[in-house]
């Protein structure tokens, strides 16, 4: 009844990226135009920069290419930018891996889950309102209170999979994900 539904395009599936971004960058304006909000220039600049792919974008990467295209904006001001973004539901933020990723759901209520490739770093973006409500009942059983609710799990998509990617991935030089629940003794 409440199977999980992938938002958007999937990472890495052959598709025309264009009307990803166009689509993004549509929705944005009219969201903004509906309620008073500005997509000024920076604004509508890091959306499209966030949208140059599936992958989650580091803030750095963000200020990087900006200067690439001539601009001269300093870090307060992306993160502004990203602030801003986020708030509006236009993008969201992978804490697991420290970057932000474009929403592919803009507008319609979804129950936020990730499936973040380690191998590619693609991200699909999944309604899964069962494990949601389920992460709900159980902190509501316990008196806490979910500001939050995006739910990212790393692992190793189906293309890297296939191109055997994923088996060097518990090496030695694959970085482990932060376990909140358990913390490492230091
Ligand atoms: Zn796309
Ligand atoms: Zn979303
Ligand atoms: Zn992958």
């Amino acid at each position: 009844m409440s199977a999980a539904r992938i938002l958007g395009a999937p990472a890495g599936a052959r598709h025309d990226h264009r009307h990803c971004v166009g689509q993004a960058l549509a929705e944005a304006e009219r969201a903004c135009r509906q309620q008073g909000l500005r997509l000024t220039p920076i604004r509508r600049q890091v959306l499209e920069l966030i949208w140059q792919d599936h992958q989650p974008v580091k803030a750095y990467d963000l200020i990087d290419a900006l200067r690439d295209r001539g601009l001269r904006t300093g870090p307060p001001t992306v993160y502004r930018a990203l602030d801003f973004l986020l708030q509006a539901g236009f993008i969201h933020r992978l804490d697991t891996v420290n970057a932000f990723v474009g929403c592919g759901a803009h507008g319609r209520p979804h129950a936020g889950m990730f499936l973040i490739c380690r191998a590619c770093g693609a991200v699909l973006e999944l309604d899964a309102p069962s494990p949601i409500r389920l992460i709900g009942v159980e902190a509501d059983r316990m008196g806490f209170e979910l500001v939050t609710q995006a739910v990212e799990i790393l692992g190793h998509c189906s293309r890297c999979r296939a191109a055997g990617k994923a088996v060097d991935a518990r090496g030695p030089a694959a970085r482990e994900p932060t376990r909140p629940v358990d913390p490492e003794p230091a």
